[in-house]
């Protein structure tokens, strides 16, 4: 055997570097579903189907191609259950010239591949080029700035891809960005795009099984599993997305509806991380519904921009700063997880709606991972490890490089600011202008302090007394910490006093 392809669960790609000039005559290839992943957090059942699932799929797809493929299942009886366990036995299996292996997108894999790499001479690990920006770019636009923002990061892989860039190197619209479009919240009776429904065949309902028997300790339903596990179903989400999402997606990007999970949103992000789909293509693909017409600026924009914009600014923060960036914390927060986070019972009904979608299908939008989910997070003072743990397990997306920045820099502000120039915390107030979530709630939204009052309301002040000295000189949060101060000291001592007790009954086990 020539060489070895090792392709991981998130490398379902034919363009993947390690697969190129790939001979299906003298080499062959390697995938391994390894029990050890699926457990190092408790991965959604779903999620773990959806990976293992969509390899089998690669495989067949790697196999029509003319390559022999050495796939090892997770119920066999000699599974080492580790990647670099197996990948061992197959060196010694096919005593290959060469190894080769693109980079995995997480750090705790990557050191691991390292230190095989010290050992054999012929493993090779390649760059994974299925993105805008490669981490050395990346290190190359941060070295040297004080400070780094997203925003500008994005300006500058807009000129580099050219995207939504006129002739004469303007940004089209004679805007970066059209953000404040695209925060309404959703008029009840708004028609909802069709959802395409992607039905289990043969190698789905095996791997089922298999999840079924091995992971029934895990949280989360494995009924109603309904995600794209082929590039030619991944596609058909895509196209489905881009003719009825996407034209009002930038209007409802931050819209939150009782039993509606997918609004507006394209459900692909799960597909395009283990890719199903190529980010460069979904991009050209909404700038030309863009000037076809089809679609608004303000939809083609905030598109492209989660894509282009902040996916890779994430990624180069993660590879930026690995491995100290895990264990900041930049608050000292050291709070439990609530264990309601893993059942959904709560009497607050935005997070019961939040996580219970999540339970349903491995799933929430954006806002409802920053701004309730994420946002209770952070007023209840948690600490990132748990939380951050939390999002990578859940989310049928979430893969370390993404999954951390996203939880640990943007939700709970322990970067210090990398991730947001001050941190995402928001009383009641914000999620019953973006919801209907309030109006069918125990608590009362209005109400401040009390058995009756919506916990988010007097966890927010209490936040912002209890973090003070390290907020209150940034300038974005000078108006706030001027509300703070207008207040008369009993109402401020009632809201610092019911934030203790909520605190106090999240300590003590309490359901909220
Ligand atoms: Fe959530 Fe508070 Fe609204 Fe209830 S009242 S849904 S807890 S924001």
């Amino acid at each position: 055997v020539h060489q070895l392809i090792l392709i991981l669960g998130d490398q379902l790609d034919l363009q993947i570097s390690s697969l190129q000039g790939a001979d299906p005559a003298r080499d062959r290839i390697l995938m391994v579903e390894a029990e050890e992943e699926g457990r190092y957090v408790p991965h959604h059942p779903q999620k773990i189907l959806f990976i293992l699932s969509a390899m089998r799929h690669f495989a067949e797809e790697l196999r029509q191609q003319g390559f022999v493929v050495d796939y090892r299942r997770l119920d066999e009886a000699d599974n080492s259950g580790s990647l670099d366990g197996e990948l061992a036995r197959a060196r010694q299996r096919w005593q290959p010239q060469a190894i080769r292996l693109t980079e995995p997108g997480e750090w705790r894999l990557l050191e691991r591949f390292r230190q095989r790499q010290a050992d054999w001479p012929e493993f090779q690990l390649l760059e994974d080029q299925r993105f805008f920006c490669s981490a050395e770019r990346f290190r190359r636009w941060a070295a040297g700035r004080k400070q780094l923002r997203m925003e500008f990061f994005y300006r500058e892989m807009r000129r580099h891809s050219g995207l939504l860039m006129g002739a004469d190197g303007q940004s089209e619209g004679g805007a970066w960005n059209f953000d404040a479009d695209n925060r309404k919240p959703l008029p009840g009776g708004t028609p909802l795009p069709q959802q395409p429904h992607f039905a289990m065949d043969v190698i789905s309902l095996e791997v089922r099984d298999l999840v079924a028997q091995r992971f029934s300790d895990h949280y989360g339903s494995l009924q109603g599993f309904d995600y794209p596990v082929t590039r030619t179903q991944a596609e058909q989400l895509w196209q489905s997305f881009l003719e009825q999402g996407l034209p009002r997606f930038g209007d409802y990007q931050d819209a939150m509806a009782v039993g509606e999970p997918w609004l507006f949103h394209a459900r692909i992000a799960a597909a395009l991380n283990i890719g199903l789909l190529d980010p460069q293509r979904l991009c050209l693909d909404v700038q030309a519904a863009w000037q076809s017409g089809a679609v608004p600026l303000n939809a083609a924009e905030g598109f492209i921009r989660q894509i282009l914009g902040w996916r890779e600014y994430v990624r180069g923060i993660y590879w930026l700063l690995m491995p100290e960036y895990a264990e900041r914390n930049a608050l000292g927060n050291r709070r439990a997880l609530p264990a309601f986070y893993w059942t959904g019972k709560t009497r607050m009904r935005c997070m019961q709606q939040a996580i219970g979608q999540t339970l349903e299908h491995a799933y929430a939008h954006h806002i409802q991972r920053l701004m309730v989910t994420g946002n209770f997070a952070l007023l209840a003072g948690i600490e990132p490890k748990q939380i951050c743990d939390w999002y990578l397990a859940v989310y049928m997306d979430a893969f370390d490089w993404v999954e951390l920045p996203n939880t640990l820099g943007m939700v709970m502000h322990a970067d210090g600011g990398y991730l947001g120039s001050k941190p995402y915390c928001a009383s009641g107030q914000y999620i019953k202008r973006m919801s209907d979530y309030c109006s069918g709630c125990s608590y009362k939204v209005s109400e401040q302090t009390g058995p009756r009052a919506c916990p988010f309301n007097a966890l927010y002040w209490h936040f912002l007394m209890r973090h003070r000295e390290a907020l209150q000189g940034n300038p974005r949060m000078a108006l706030t910490y001027r509300n703070l101060q207008r207040m008369d000291d009993s109402r401020r001592n009632a809201l610092w006093d019911w934030g203790e007790e909520l605190l106090a009954r999240l300590d003590a086990g309490e359901m909220l």
